[in-house]
């Protein structure tokens, strides 16, 4: 999509994108050519950083620090069970294989009009979904996970194929995490005080927000009752920013709890042999950024003192 086209060409599915935004951030981003897939400009990546090194000032304590790839080992994604809960957004690496001849015959095709791509096979990879997933397995393979449990802070660019013309909804972006293992107590006692303190964050950078229960767009009529589960249980919360439109904002950050879900996937356990619960604290970098320039302008420098200083810029 061109983000600067017209409202009326902007979008063909539901609400338009309100015409301030273009010329936000048109500046911003340069298209790709694929919705949801941008350029960015070195203003909008100094805010990436700013907004990175405020988050990691709230770091926890003792929390061991990893950074991931884009991708990550398609084994592990089945193993966890996307393929039920998300195989809509799943996108999967594939390659040519086979012998130079084969590779060079499936090449050709291109240039001979053809279609290179049906030759394409799937990998071990798939990119990487959340930020979080690829923790799980390393700490699992530590053996028995002590007492006081883990705290992890992660990030990795993240895909999900939810192509869209929409500023807010992008199809590669970065996500930050805090991930907590631990038992039923310690993951609430992790996720609780985290609410507050994101609040404290938006606040700093001055953005309006909302925090709602919330939950993942589960796939299908049972995915349906998955989501309605979830919401029931109060599993996830989402911190929420006026970026396109006060009526529906968009979901900046989110505070979950898997339960049991990847203890049992990966054989998370203490000492005592409980199986451990899990839940995260997930930072939209590329939202929070958009949510900025939105809220305080297309220039840095004429934004509020108070927000520059809270983010060094
Ligand atoms: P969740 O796993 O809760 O869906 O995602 C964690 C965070 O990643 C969200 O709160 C949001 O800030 C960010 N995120 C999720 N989907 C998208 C997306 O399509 N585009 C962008 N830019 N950020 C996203
Ligand atoms: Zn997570």
């Amino acid at each position: 999509m061109n983000i600067a086209t017209p409202i009326s060409h902007a979008c063909c599915d539901h609400s338009f994108e309100p015409e301030h935004l273009h010329a936000t951030v048109s500046q911003l981003f340069k298209p790709s050519g694929v919705d949801g897939v941008y350029g960015r400009t070195g203003a909008y990546e100094s805010v990436i950083e700013a907004l990175a090194a405020l988050i990691s000032s709230h770091r926890p304590q003792d929390a061991e620090v990893f950074r991931f790839a884009p991708v990550m080992p398609r084994a592990s994604l089945e193993k966890q069970g996307y393929l039920n809960s998300f195989p809509q957004l799943i996108g999967a690496v594939s390659t040519l294989t086979g012998s130079d001849r084969d590779i060079s015959k499936s090449a050709a095709k291109y240039e001979n009009g053809g279609d290179w791509t049906e030759d394409l096979k799937p990998s071990d990879l798939v990119l990487a979904p959340a930020a979080c997933y690829p923790i799980y397995p390393i700490a699992a393979g530590r053996g028995i996970v002590p007492d006081e449990g883990y705290v992890f802070d992660v990030a990795a660019d993240c895909f999900r194929h939810e192509p869209s013309r929409h500023v807010d909804r992008f199809q590669s972006f970065r996500m930050r995490e805090y991930v907590r293992i631990g038992t039923p107590q310690q993951i609430q006692d992790f996720r609780e005080p985290w609410v507050e303190r994101a609040k404290g964050i938006a606040d700093a950078i001055g953005l309006s927000y909302i925090v709602e229960v919330a939950n993942d767009p589960f796939f299908g009529r049972v995915g349906t009752m998955m989501a309605n589960q979830q919401r029931e249980d109060a599993l996830k919360f989402e911190l929420l920013v006026p970026v396109r439109s006060a009526q529906s904002p968009t979901a900046c950050m989110s505070f979950n709890y898997h339960k049991e879900h990847f203890g049992e996937v990966w054989g998370l356990h203490n000492a005592a042999g409980q199986v451990l619960h899990t839940g995260c604290v997930a930072f939209g970098m590329d939202r929070l950024a958009v949510a900025l320039f939105v809220t305080h302008g297309a220039k840095i420098a004429d934004w509020p003192a108070g927000v520059r200083q809270a983010l060094r810029l």
